[in-house]
């Protein structure tokens, strides 16, 4: 090879900015994790811009992703039906703001069907006290219209502890009373896990975790099959989604603020959320690998064949490891054949290939003997270039 042709191919190879964050930092891609730890690669948390919480004289706003089920206004009703069969409008009424429940008319469902969700619900049982025990300020939040959780006003009220206030109806007390006095709101926010069946098998039983007026009260609580009145219930598939339900219990209890977000999907619902099994995290791996090589071959020089290796941590691939094999040995060469002044200006990217090179070999992604990792940390050593 002659100068100018050396030259050139020497700054093709190392005209390339260094990586910003680029990879060969953390524990490597396992047998149940796809990403490394710290990996840039994964994907960007979604932007969601945070609403407002609510007072006691006026509602919060939702999430910018939220899905709202009753804003308060007029209209709104129309995205509620009466729980018949056939569908029918609700004679529940909008009055200032409010979904109010009208004694006797029956429970109510949204037209929109979810499943998994975040929800947020905001409640007030009559400020006229009347009843007792389960008789007084009663509804329930129906998530999929299937597991209750209970609405009442337990404000100096005892009831049996699986139908308090929070309670999954029939399965878990809620673990404080944490209620305003009635006539005052109360919020219910709700983290809800649908269970999933697989050819008649639980794989995952459901859970259900609430916050009252933002005290803990369901803590990731197995929904056995989602509770009810006086029997006890068995785990039991659900279906893909349903309706959010609010009952008529003969109260007319007040409701505001209604929302919810859709839940990232499970790994055993389809999705990458939570733990993976040893075949989804190849799958995925082998996903993320091809990624990396294909946006390699977009790229040059140094960056080039940082991304090949790199993409060698989550799945091997000959082509890529030859590919980028072929070129470290360049690089090694051409930087070893560089006179002094010139091979200090090469010093940042013979500590990074040095780095990924060092990160490769420990996690046994290139074999440990690797001659040009000796040169290059030869070079590192002769110069003092890390500190000791
Ligand atoms: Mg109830």
């Amino acid at each position: 090879m002659n100068r100018a042709v050396l030259s050139l191919s020497l700054m093709s190879l190392l005209s390339t900015p260094a990586l910003a964050d680029g990879g060969f930092y953390g524990d490597p891609p396992d047998a149940t994790h796809p990403w490394a730890i710290h990996d840039m690669n994964r994907p960007q948390p979604p932007r969601v811009e945070p609403g407002t919480f609510s007072s006691q004289d006026r509602p919060g706003t939702p999430p910018s992703d939220a899905i709202v089920l009753f804003g308060g206004m007029a209209e709104e009703i129309e995205k509620w039906q009466a729980d018949k069969q056939p569908a029918e409008p609700t004679k529940w009424e909008v009055k200032d703001g409010v979904l109010q429940c009208v004694p006797g008319s029956g429970y109510i469902r949204t037209k929109e069907e979810f499943a998994d969700c975040q929800l947020h619900i905001e409640w007030s049982a009559p400020s006229k006290v009347e009843g007792n025990g389960q008789g007084r300020g009663n509804s329930g939040v129906f998530l999929m219209g299937q597991v209750e959780v209970q609405v009442l006003d337990n404000y100096n009220n005892p009831t049996y502890a699986d139908g308090f206030a929070s309670s999954i109806y029939g399965i878990n007390p809620p673990a404080a009373n944490a209620l305003h006095a009635p006539g005052e709101w109360q919020t219910y926010d709700i983290i809800f896990r649908r269970p999933i069946f697989k050819e008649g098998q639980e794989i995952d039983p459901g859970y259900i975790t609430v916050f009252v007026n933002g005290v803990l009260t369901q803590d990731h609580t197995p929904l056995e099959g989602g509770g009810g009145h006086k029997t006890r219930s068995q785990s039991r598939a659900f279906p893909e989604k349903g309706p959010l339900k609010l009952q008529d219990h003969g109260n007319p209890v007040r409701y505001r603020n209604i929302w919810y977000r859709p839940l990232p999907k499970r790994f055993v619902d389809g999705g990458e959320y939570s733990r993976m099994t040893p075949e989804a995290t190849a799958a995925k791996r082998a996903q993320i690998a091809e990624k990396i090589r294909s946006e390699a071959n977009q790229k040059e020089g140094q960056a080039k064949m940082l991304s090949l290796f790199e993409s060698l941590c989550y799945a091997s691939n000959d082509e890529a490891k030859n590919s980028a094999l072929g070129m470290l040995d360049g690089f090694t060469n051409e930087v070893k054949n560089l006179p002094a002044e010139k091979l200090a200006t090469q010093k940042g990217e013979i500590l990074q290939v040095t780095k990924a090179l060092r990160y490769l070999t420990k996690f046994q992604f290139l074999p440990q003997e690797l001659e040009a990792k000796k040169v290059l940390e030869g070079m590192i050593e002769a110069n003092a270039w890390e500190k000791k």
